[in-house]
């Protein structure tokens, strides 16, 4: 029987409404077992998503706590309302308060929006809810680990049809709750299509698919239908921002492909990512993503002497990784190395290369 995963991003999910679309695509087809939940997102413009209001909370002083605890309880108020699900969301709110008083970092906080959406969603499914918190490992240090991850998922996984996953989160041996970085409910969603061996993995945004190329500055660009695995870590590396970078390897690894669709036009057909990209013929036009952000500085370093192949590359990655900054491109040409940086931090930059490769 076939079996696909779908994860909804934050958009997809900011308000009851979006979250009867979501339902209606998953009630659409009956492979649609196992769902992976974003919090809620923005709902226009000017709104702010649950995730960074969870952050606001945790960090605000102890007078401001009461506003932005009432402007959770209003997102999610509204939703449960409209939802018309039974669910206790004073006791959820209470549990916070708890959270608050017990001095819980902004791990913990993080990962309620995920927590709240993806059990009021599996009420309302009538699905059983699985903390992630018990199922996505990371070690004492924080550091990820997929295979004990990979176990327990597919142990947990196998024994249901059906089941609601909260994104972006897991814990440690202690039970210390450990989210991914921003946007890592796509990484929950690829460990999901993993465990349970999808045939697909689909992941539900708010755009048809990987464009060919940033529509804020292109007018209508075309979408790509299918791209390999390695085309979109390429894309991504250059600052495309369509998936996290992290849940490719998960499904690349089980040879599962990702179909990126969009909540809001489900009949197009979106970008397949998979492990070949079909062979252009002659006629074909490329498969181009044209990506890039502004306000990037390109380093270029030509290296000449006795060093070791690979070994200026390296030194000077770890030398702007050591002064956390961020690498966002990098091109290896034999003796010339390009990397970009962003613009505000150049100087430092080239500074810090200078030091470590000729200081
Ligand atoms: N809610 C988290 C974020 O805003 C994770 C996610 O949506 O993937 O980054």
């Amino acid at each position: 029987m076939t079996v696909k995963v779908v994860k909804f991003g934050g958009s997809s999910l900011a308000s009851a409404g979006r979250i009867k679309q979501a339902l209606a695509i998953v009630a659409a087809d009956p492979a649609r077992r196992y769902l992976v939940a974003s919090a809620p997102g923005k709902r226009s413009g000017a709104d702010v998503k649950v995730t960074d209001l969870m952050y606001r909370l945790q960090a605000a002083a102890e007078a401001d706590r009461p506003a932005v605890l009432a402007q959770l309880e209003e997102r999610f108020a509204t939703i449960v309302a409209d939802l018309g699900v039974d669910f206790d969301l004073a006791g959820e709110l209470a549990l916070l308060e708890q959270g608050l008083a017990a001095g819980e970092g902004p791990d913990y906080f993080a990962s309620r929006g995920e927590y709240l959406n993806s059990k009021i969603i599996a009420a309302k499914l009538g699905w059983p809810f699985l903390e992630a918190a018990d199922l996505i490992r990371f070690d004492a240090a924080g550091a990820f680990l997929p295979e004990a991850t990979n176990a327990a998922l597919a142990q947990r996984l196998g024994g249901l049809e059906q089941a609601v996953l909260p994104g972006f989160y897991g814990a440690t041996p202690d039970g210390r709750v450990k989210t991914f970085s921003r946007g890592g409910s796509d990484i929950t969603g690829a460990l999901v299509a993993r465990a349970v061996a999808a045939d697909v993995y689909e992941n539900w945004t708010d755009v048809s698919g990987v464009l060919m190329a940033d529509p804020r500055i292109v007018d209508s660009p075309a979408g790509i239908a299918v791209l390999s695995y390695d085309d979109l870590h390429d894309l991504s590396s250059m600052g495309a921002s369509v998936l996290h970078p992290a849940a490719v390897e998960p499904v690349r690894r089980a040879g599962i492909p990702i179909n990126i669709r969009n909540t809001f036009h489900p009949d197009d057909a979106g970008t397949w990512i998979q492990a070949d990209a079909p062979a252009p013929g002659p006629a074909a036009r490329p498969i181009i993503g044209l990506t890039g952000r502004e306000g990037f500085a390109l380093i270029g370093l030509v290296e000449s002497g006795a060093q070791p192949a690979g070994r200026v590359a390296a030194d000077l990655l770890a030398a702007l990784d050591q002064a956390s900054i961020t690498v966002h491109l990098t091109a290896d040409q034999g003796r010339r190395h390009l990397v970009a940086v962003e613009a505000e931090r150049y100087r430092e930059a080239v500074q810090r290369i200078y030091a470590a490769l000729a200081g």
